[in-house]
């Protein structure tokens, strides 16, 4: 039994939600259908959520409504009328959408996630209707009655761990359910919506709640690129990655998936294959728990930008117990939060996002780190690029690291860092950001053909 995942670009217009229904049809095991809301059907065009949002900002500045109701219902009423969809399920789309003038808002702080919530639901009713006009037996499944609890964080909520029990009673569906993603409800029945593009993370609760066999996750690529093609010519597509592959991917840019998509899976070891619905035989790129580790050592290259690195070196560093402490706690009184700390004798390096420093708070952040640790040399680098060479199969080689600088080297780029943990799954490097397409290039072009 499968659980499938269709991303907005995959329902944004009638044209799209035609090869949906056909990849559905396809295969009887596919049986709970997770929806994202109508995305975008040209590079200029807007996303049903952002229209949600401007929306909620026209409510909230207490202006009329009725035209972006009526564009966000538009959206809909292209795709429902091509199926020749009974005229209930659009009338339920329009009252809903209606009724958001109705909701107060003072004092309600998932107002926002309500909103935003709408374009999935009102995607997996209009979905539910048009599978059942196409002769298959479908129906919308709301998150609350399937058992999607989550913490009460409005835009960033966390699944809790006994909806897992409770979407399991689900696992042997009379047909096809159509669920929307994106939004769970809160114990005290509040909607709150995961971070943005969270439909995936909905895809893979439910995948991990009925032990699925398979979660396919449908975008608009043919599978993940080995590197970024826009920095690289044709870039190779993986075939296969492990998890903890995935997540270093993620998280240098990596977009493909939402990042904390995977764990609900990884903890149900459910494999997940990305595959494209414009070209549905293509095979994709499965993440698996463990891949044959001698076929290819590195299975991608990363990169993501704006980080800054704050290097404090004092002698003797080494014996001064808790020395990396009150640094840290330093950090933590100014509410930052550190990405990679690599070290050596008697110096340490920390990399933080620069998003969180302005120019009084480095500042400050420099003036007490030099008064509290005293340290010999004290600086701040910005515009720092993370490459990330990505493979476990370097466990079992020897030279990946020195294959990499030196080829790096032969480029002229120069490391401000190295990092690379016991795990062996990446080995990260530091450059500036200028020399980040070029080392991402040469990067590929050292692992892949
Ligand atoms: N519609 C939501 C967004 O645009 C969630 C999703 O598409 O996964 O972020």
């Amino acid at each position: 039994m499968k659980v499938i995942k269709f991303g907005g670009s995959s329902l944004a217009s009638s044209e799209q939600v035609a090869k949906v229904v056909a990849i559905v049809k396809d295969d009887p095991q596919r049986r709970f259908v997770v929806v994202s809301a109508p995305g975008k059907r040209s590079t200029e065009d807007i996303k049903v959520t952002d229209l949600l949002i401007q929306l909620y900002e026209a409510k909230l500045a207490h202006r009329s409504l009725t035209p972006l109701v009526e564009e966000i219902f538009a959206r809909y009423l292209e795709i429902g009328e091509a199926f020749e969809i009974g005229e209930e399920h659009l009338a339920a789309i329009r009252i809903d959408l209606e009724s958001i003038a109705a909701l107060p808002i003072e004092n309600n702080p998932h107002l926002y996630d309500h909103i935003l919530s709408r374009g999935e639901d009102n995607n997996a009713k209009l979905i539910a209707g048009i599978l059942q006009a196409q002769g298959v037996t479908a129906r919308y499944v709301n998150p609350r009655d399937l058992g999607m609890l989550v913490s009460d964080e409005p835009g960033n909520a966390r699944v809790l761990y006994k909806a897992y029990n409770q979407i399991k009673k689900w696992a042997q569906p009379d047909g096809v359910l159509v669920i929307p993603g994106f939004f769970g409800y809160t114990e005290e029945g509040n909607i709150c919506t995961f971070s943005r593009g969270g439909s995936d993370i909905s895809g893979s609760i439910v995948a991990a709640g009925v032990k699925a066999d398979l979660y396919e996750n449908f975008t608009d690529v043919d599978g993940i690129f080995a590197a970024h093609p826009g920095y690289v010519h044709k870039p190779e597509i993986m075939k296969e990655l492990t998890y903890r592959e995935m997540r270093e991917l993620a998280y240098a840019g990596f977009t493909v998936f939402h990042d904390e998509a995977l764990m609900p899976s990884f903890r149900a070891k459910i494999p997940v294959v990305i595959k494209n619905t414009n070209n549905p035989n293509c095979r994709g790129t499965k993440i698996i728990p463990e891949r044959d580790l001698t076929e290819k050592p590195v299975v991608g290259i990363a990169s993501d930008e704006g980080f800054s690195m704050i290097y404090i070196s004092k002698y003797l560093m080494n014996r001064e117990i808790g020395f990396t402490r009150r640094v840290l706690t330093i950090l933590e009184e100014f509410g930052i939060g550190y990405e990679h700390m690599p070290s050596g004798i008697d110096d340490i390096s920390i990399v933080i996002r620069s998003n969180q420093l302005d120019d009084d708070l480095q500042e400050q952040l420099m003036r007490k780190i030099a008064y509290e640790i005293d340290p010999d040399e004290l600086r701040i680098t910005h515009d720092l690029s993370m490459i990330m060479v990505v493979g476990e199969g370097m466990r079992q080689r020897v030279g990946i690291t020195a294959e990499s600088t030196a080829a790096l080297a032969r480029k002229r780029i120069n490391l401000e860092m190295i990092n690379q943990g016991s795990s062996e799954v990446s080995i990260m490097f530091g450059i500036h950001k200028e020399q980040e397409k070029l080392a991402i290039r040469t990067l590929y072009y050292t692992f892949f053909d």
